[in-house]
């Protein structure tokens, strides 16, 4: 193992010199101590989802209501389901194989999945846009900054559907009702909330990783009788402003919000600048480094090679998984807290130790940083993270922490244990009443949860199995990708796939492998094709074999999503993401496609194909 660091990442001293004692023993008691305040039985639990009295906060605020249009009664070779990212890039890359005849079935107004929904203020992405966002030299735009708006990669969403004909595929304002395998015909049969009856060779659920927001279950939030949304569905017409305009209805508003994850890290200082007052409602802290955005350099942009935007997100899933590119082509905050990978398993105690000398360093640095910016020691105390740098997404961002020196600003930190109840006036936290106009749900999306229940309907494969009761241990894949008894059925999500920091990495691969999948079997006369249960198996134990040092390294993590709530079942434990680097489940779908024999798959063929 090296520990060449990037500057500015060097491991602490071991020993504290004025007091003798390792401080590394002392983070390790403290995190321990944060993590055992945070569990809660009832883990996942806790939320609600936005459905029954809470299904009011799910309406689409952004389209005009009373759409109606006519069915669409047809056949198809693949239905799409999602046109976010993931839908956006299988469709381009079955164009890009010659598959033409593709509906994508979306439930938002327009494509961008994420990025549609999300238009709270400060939306934008922490991940480099010549790396996140997808398809730059093809449809020749170049991203005004270093860090994109959420408004700039919404409308790069609605340039992809334009430049590649998306448009004319897709079903807006629609939502699967049922999906059918019928395996005489071979074909799904699948019916939508507008009476559609799609007949299609394929399916592919590309329903997103944070489609489905959640509200934290706190007793009494029906109770709240100001105004409340989720930051998935801002309200613009209560607040003034837009995702680019001031908030100016706030001027006289005391407005809260609930949860510190990396929504909140961008919201909370939009909402300082017009509110009256801010109320960050805070049981975790986030750990938020330095963003740095800026202006792209044209001249610098105009002299990338071609090939540029490929080599450029490789070189950043590798300087995030521990494999050192030289030279580090993005070298921002991600890169340089990512550079040691200390999610990799070391083969020796004082390799370990080493690796957690690291985290540990990248944590202080950020606990430090906190210090530097805010003013008030005991807030500066209140935001720092008490965990490891695998354990929470870390945030990047340079109005958020200056926030809290702001007179309007205020931190109410519930010390782990989260907003106590919410009344009519508003949260309490300790027996303090804080009351407000505006509340904020700033508190995520599902996750972890049972995969059919994110997807919003339960697809039926051979004989009228669910996969709901297939599933009902967890996910059984071949790459994440195909089930067996589900046959022409492509799953995009993170269960037994890849990741990775940059998302849309993972989502460019793993569309070009379902894009192929469609194609060749079209091509090769296959008419149907499905994972065999032992190659699902030999899947989850490869899986497992690379797992168990995340596994160690998660079980002392304070609990969210990243480990289901803290909370590990069966089905959480087959859930696993490749735990690996990214590039090496890359690898082993590229491999799979080379060797073109359709290996650990069910294939079905044609009579004239055999
Ligand atoms: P998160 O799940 O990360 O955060 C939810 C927040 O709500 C947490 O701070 C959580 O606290 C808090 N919360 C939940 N229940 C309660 C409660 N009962 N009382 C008080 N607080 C509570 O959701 P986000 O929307 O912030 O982010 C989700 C993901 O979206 C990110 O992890 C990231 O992947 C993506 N994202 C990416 C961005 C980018 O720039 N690329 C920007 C924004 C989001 P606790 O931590 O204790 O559970």
């Amino acid at each position: 193992m090296t520990t060449d660091n990037q500057p500015g990442s060097e491991p602490i001293a071991a020993t504290n010199p004025s007091s003798g004692e390792d401080p590394l023993v002392a983070a390790r008691a403290r995190y321990a101590a944060e993590r055992e305040k945070r569990l809660r039985p009832d883990g996942l639990n806790q939320f609600k989802e936005l459905k029954g009295e809470y299904a009011e906060f799910n309406i689409d605020p952004y389209v005009e209501p009373g759409f109606t249009r006519d069915p669409h009664i047809e056949e198809v070779d693949a239905v799409i389901v999602g046109g976010g990212f993931a839908g956006m890039l299988t469709a381009v890359n079955l164009r890009q194989q010659g598959v033409t005849n593709f509906r994508i079935v979306e439930k938002a107004g327009d494509f961008g999945g994420t990025w549609y929904w999300n238009r709270y203020p400060g939306c934008m992405c922490d991940v480099e846009s010549y790396t996140y966002m997808p398809l730059l030299e093809e449809t020749g735009y170049m991203p005004t900054m270093k860090y994109a708006s959420a408004t700039e990669i919404f409308e790069h969403c609605q340039r992809i559907g334009r430049h590649f004909e998306l448009y004319q595929h897709a079903l807006f304002q629609t939502e699967i009702a049922s999906a059918t395998w019928d395996d005489e015909a071979k074909r799904w049969t699948i019916t939508t909330n507008r009476n559609d009856e799609l007949t299609s060779k394929f399916m592919v659920t590309a329903g997103g990783l944070l489609h489905k927001a959640k509200l934290p279950g706190i007793p009494g939030i029906e109770e709240f009788g100001g105004r409340m949304f989720h930051t998935s569905r801002w309200d613009y017409s209560y607040t003034g402003g837009s995702p680019t305009d001031p908030m100016d209805n706030l001027a006289d508003k005391r407005v809260g919000i609930i949860g510190t994850g990396a929504t909140a890290i961008q919201a909370v200082p939009q909402l300082a600048k017009t509110a009256k007052e801010v109320f960050v409602f805070q049981r975790t802290p986030s750990g938020v480094g330095e963003r740095n955005n800026g202006p792209t350099d044209v001249e610098w942009f105009e002299s990338l090679e071609p090939g540029w935007q490929d080599r450029r997100m490789r070189n950043f899933t590798e300087a995030v998984t521990g494999a050192k590119p030289q030279p580090n082509l993005v070298e921002d905050g991600w890169t340089e807290t990512m550079w040691d990978n200390t999610q990799m398993a070391a083969d020796t105690e004082a390799e370990t130790l080493e690796l957690e000398r690291i985290d540990f360093a990248v944590m202080e640095k950020l606990r430090a940083r906190i210090d530097d910016i805010v003013e008030d020691p005991e807030t500066a105390e209140a935001l720092k993270p008490w965990y490891g740098k695998h354990c929470k997404r870390l945030c990047f961002h340079d109005e958020y922490l200056p926030a809290f020196n702001l007179p309007n600003v205020h931190l109410i930190d519930t010390d782990g244990r989260g907003v106590e109840s919410i009344t009519e006036a508003g949260p309490v936290v300790d027996g303090t009443e804080y009351p407000l106009d505006l509340l904020v749900f700033a508190s995520g999306f599902e996750v972890t949860t049972a995969f059919v229940q994110r997807l919003g309907f339960d697809p039926l494969g051979r004989g009228g199995i669910a996969l709901s009761e297939r599933w009902s241990d967890g996910a059984h894949t071949l790459h994440g990708i195909l089930t067996a008894e589900f046959p022409n059925l492509a799953i995009i999500s993170t269960m037994q796939a890849g990741f990775g920091t940059n998302f849309v990495h993972f989502l460019s691969e793993s569309t070009k492998h379902i894009a192929w999948l469609i194609s060749s079997s079209i091509e090769a006369g296959i008419e149907s094709i499905e994972a065999r249960p032992e190659a699902e198996d030999e899947w989850l134990n490869q899986l497992f074999g690379v797992a168990m040092g995340l596994m160690n390294y998660s079980g002392g993590c304070t609990p969210g999503y990243y480990n289901s709530e803290g909370v590990m079942t069966e089905q959480g434990a087959r859930n696993v993401t490749y735990p690996g680097s990214l590039l090496d489940y890359i690898g082993f779908l590229n491999d799979w496609r080379e060797a073109g024999d359709y290996r650990g798959a069910r294939v079905v063929r044609s009579a004239a194909a055999q």
